[in-house]
């Protein structure tokens, strides 16, 4: 194993730092850089093995001194000739290093006594380093280096260069991977026939990407085309389509209320009360979700339809099924306004039909929070709407048949793995004997997620392979498109010109901005001034302000003023992003639309255009614009549909942010690449089924090599 030493590095690391154990209980008193270890998730040495090199350097071979051209990188073997501390500018070390063809310089802005001894003269020295031609001739600034011998020999492999933190040598590291490949159990489980032609073993895979052969071209690795890495990113998909398809079978095994709409009964009558009638589309996902409800078997169903799509009236009418069935529904939102809007919409179709609901979230506390609680707890409450103060510990639901989770991408996986929890908690719940929820012990509710921002294909084929998707795919008649305009914020005087005309038609308009008083550094228009501008450039006009800061009882006051008409500029931040309805909306400005995703963009633009008059959505950016920023904006301008929004938002971010998976630091793929790997992903999904129908034992044991500590975060 070849230890080049990167002499900045040197500080942190001891200069003989035992090889690093096993680690066994993180009990143990771990050294630094094996606490760095552990800290990076690299704990068995299965761990070790899958960390796999960013890049690798090629210490194989010596080149002569004399041959060396500015810029190149390259290693060389000499012997030092001098070895001086300058102190002239910097204070520096200039070494002296001299073979048979010429001589070289190399400069150390930071050393050490150590790095002296290393390099004096006399000693014979191999050091790495980009070239440049200095004033002095060639040189190497901070070059690695370390004290050999002529007979030292030189690797055979190219050395890897792993990901790591400031705390965790790559000397180290190395060693760790080494000795971790030796030991981790890498024999093949896969049966014969299994893994794709051309692909070699695992461990052959991993010995190649951690010390590939010299006379490998490190590129054909760095792409990850190459078969030892597509073997990798094989296994991963297939643990992940395992594990998928697991969930699926566990959950078949559970029973849930069967819930059946009765003629005449709830659901035939708000069905009766609506003032429209549903779309083809709706009429298809109520079929398929009452299908599912109707069953002994816990539904597990997302629905997705586009913003404005009515998902909320579908929703209604599955709770209408489940209430009319004699079972409580729950409907969890992920905001406060969101949840009130949805609150009151189902009140208002429900309540004429003799239905209590309650009214929970994390602002309603004390008396009248003890009060809905009981009122779940006792059944009374056929409805529960709220945000996930829905899920606290001190609700018991008599008898939850179904639970509804709106805009469920805007939960973070502990929310939903919260959901999950409770969900299941409900099933086995014996701490209270007399509860009534007690007699239906065993059944689980059914759950119906849903979502404006569809799931493309390919992560509908990986992360969410166990759910079963139901699609609105046509808008309510009588919806006029929105124009999308874009702007430079220089045009703001025009764009507030434009406010002001369709005020005066009796329309109204939101105005949106990034963020509150973020930070005074960050140069952002926030919230609170952009609100006294507009005010003062548009008097008479009745301008509300709605951020994240304030109490949910003023931004209740603020949304009630703005849906009841008699406000007609709404300035906000994000706050309205989900699921806001006021038809009478026709104009949406987005200020600094360029630090939006795209996913949030669509989101806000279908604010407006939910009644028949014409709607315009302004999108005023301050440049220079960064390429995603320009694509985000022009992909805005050129479609409204929510499919191609959320593909290009693939194209244009990838999939771990498009999961959330960057917030919770945890990308759920390590290796393979949904948007490149398709054809792998196609393999992995064919061989699940067959293995674990024939080799159960096999598939088990291939999911715990590869997401034992991920399960958690796959099951969400
Ligand atoms: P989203 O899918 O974005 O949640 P909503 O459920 O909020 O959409 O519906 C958007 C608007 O369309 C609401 O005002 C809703 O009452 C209305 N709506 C829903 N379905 C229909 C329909 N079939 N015909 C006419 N209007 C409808
Ligand atoms: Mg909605």
């Amino acid at each position: 194993m070849p230890t080049a030493r990167a002499p900045a590095d040197d500080r942190k690391a001891p200069p003989e730092t035992p090889g690093p154990a096993p680690l066994r209980a993180a009990a143990v008193k771990l050294s630094g850089p094996a606490r760095a270890m552990h800290k990076l998730g690299l704990r068995r040495d299965i761990d070790l093995a899958l960390h796999l090199p960013m890049r690798y350097v090629d210490e194989t071979r010596l080149r002569p001194i004399a041959n060396l051209r500015d810029g190149d990188t390259a290693q060389v073997q000499g012997v030092v000739q001098e070895c001086r501390i300058e102190t002239r500018s910097r204070r520096q070390l200039v070494v002296r290093l001299a073979d048979d063809s010429g001589e070289l310089l190399l400069r150390l802005l930071h050393f050490y006594p150590s790095h002296q001894k290393t390099l004096a003269v006399g000693q014979t020295v191999r050091a790495r380093g980009e070239v440049r031609g200095g004033f002095l001739g060639r040189e190497m600034v901070h070059p690695e280096f370390r004290a050999v011998t002529a007979e030292t020999p030189l690797p055979q492999a190219l050395t890897p260069v792993y990901p790591s933190s400031a705390q965790l040598p790559q000397t180290y590291l190395r060693k760790a991977v080494a000795s971790a490949l030796a030991r981790a159990p890498l024999h093949e489980l896969l049966p014969p026939g299994t893994v794709p032609p051309g692909l070699p073993p695992l461990r052959d895979a991993l010995q190649l990407l951690h010390q590939p052969p010299r006379d490998l071209d490190p590129e054909t690795l760095e792409d990850h085309h190459h078969p030892a890495w597509q073997r990798l990113k094989f296994d991963e998909l297939l643990a992940q389509q395992l594990s998928q398809a697991q969930a699926q079978a566990a959950r078949a095994t559970l029973s849930a209320p069967v819930l059946r709409a009765v003629p005449r009964g709830l659901a035939a009558r708000l069905r009766a009360a609506l003032p429209f009638q549903l779309t083809a589309a709706q009429q298809r996902v109520v079929a398929e979700i009452t299908a599912d409800i109707g069953r002994a078997q816990p539904m597990h169903r997302l629905l997705q339809g586009d913003v404005g799509s009515g998902k909320t009236v579908v929703a209604a009418l599955a709770a209408a099924v489940t209430m009319g069935a004699g079972w409580q529904c729950a409907l969890m939102a992920p905001t406060e306004i969101l949840a009130e809007q949805h609150f009151r919409k189902l009140v208002g179709w429900l309540e004429p039909l003799g239905i209590t609901t309650a009214w929970l979230t994390g602002s309603r506390k004390g008396r009248a929070r003890q009060a809905m609680v009981a009122q779940v707890a006792s059944g009374e409450a056929k409805l529960v709407v709220g945000t996930h103060a829905v899920i606290q510990d001190d609700v018991v639901f008599a008898r939850l048949g179904l639970a509804i989770v709106d805009e469920q991408h805007r939960f973070g996986v502990a929310q939903r793995l919260a959901l999950r929890a409770k969900l299941g908690a409900h099933a086995d719940d014996g701490a209270i004997p007399d509860a009534p929820s007690n007699e239906d012990r065993g059944l689980e509710p059914h759950l119906l997620m849903m979502s404006a921002t569809p799931i493309p294909r390919t992560l509908a084929m990986s992360y969410y392979a166990d759910l079963d998707v139901s699609t609105i795919d046509e808008l309510p008649p009588g919806r006029t498109p929105i124009v999308t305009k874009v702007f430079a914020d220089g045009k703001r005087d025009a764009v507030i010109a434009r406010i002001r005309g369709e005020v005066l038609l009796g329309r109204q308009v939101y105005w949106v901005c990034p963020l509150v008083e973020e930070s005074e550094h960050i140069d952002l228009q926030n919230a609170t001034a952009t609100h006294a501008e507009l005010s003062a450039a548009l008097p008479g006009t009745v301008v509300g302000l709605l951020h994240g800061r304030m109490k949910s009882a003023e931004k209740a006051a603020v949304m009630a003023l703005f849906t009841a008409g008699e406000m007609k500029l709404l300035v906000a931040t994000t706050v309205i992003e989900v699921g806001v309805d006021v038809p009478n909306a026709s104009l949406m400005v987005i200020e600094h639309a360029e630090r939006f995703g795209l996913a949030q963009l669509h989101q806000l633009r279908g604010r407006v255009g939910r009644g028949a008059v014409a709607s315009v959505c302004v999108l005023l950016y301050s440049g220079p614009l960064s390429a995603t920023g320009k694509a985000r904006l022009k992909a805005m301008v050129e479609t409204h549909d929510g499919f191609e929004i959320a593909r290009r938002d693939l194209d244009i971010r990838g999939p771990g942010e498009f999961m959330g998976a960057r917030q919770s630091g945890d990308a759920l793929l390590r290796f393979a690449d949904l948007a490149e790997d398709s054809a792998l992903l196609q393999q992995a999904r064919a061989v699940a089924p067959r293995l674990l129908r024939e080799h159960p034992a096999v598939a088990a044991a291939h999911v715990q090599r590869w997401l034992a500590s991920r399960a958690e975060f796959l099951k969400a």
